[in-house]
């Protein structure tokens, strides 16, 4: 099981503000999501996935959706924060696709942390933080390709 987070700074940079989601509203954004989800899977050929989004959000402030996979019985979990609820039907297409395209490179991801915990010196911490972040980037990558093919969320 490995955790992956998406960063919410590019939701700052666009100047999405964080402030007027109250629990209702917030609530209402997951139902929207949890509405939105089936609709990605097939396109995107993952629909093997048992895939879930939480009540939780994701740990670490500038996380704006996290998910957490399981490998063994094709399951995962995602966490949508706040910031990610208030965002642009734009950028949370875009967001879900980054969280999914996890789910095809956590091969890599897995084996990362294989040998991080093999390994255990400081040169590998550090090439553990630079690959993560090099993870992170890939994952952009392939998210802002794919998700303009995608359809968007149901309005608010
Ligand atoms: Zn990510």
């Amino acid at each position: 099981m490995d955790w992956c987070a998406a960063v919410g700074a590019a939701l700052a940079r666009e100047g999405v503000s964080v402030s007027g989601v109250d629990a209702e509203q917030r609530k209402a954004g997951l139902d929207r999501m949890r509405a939105y989800l089936p609709a990605l899977l097939p396109p995107l050929r993952l629909q093997q996935w048992d895939v879930e989004i939480l009540d939780d959000a994701p740990d670490g402030d500038d996380v704006s959706a996290s998910i957490h996979y399981n490998d063994s019985d094709w399951s995962a979990v995602i966490k949508l924060a706040d910031p990610f609820l208030a965002g642009t039907r734009e950028l949370q297409r875009l967001h879900m696709a980054h969280e999914l395209m996890h789910l095809y490179l956590r091969g890599l991801h897995i084996q990362q942390k294989a040998l991080i915990t093999a390994f255990s010196t400081r040169e590998w911490q550090l090439i553990d933080s630079r690959f993560e972040h090099e993870m992170e980037l890939t994952t952009d990558s392939l998210a802002y390709l794919v998700a303009p093919t995608l359809p968007l969320p149901p309005e608010a």
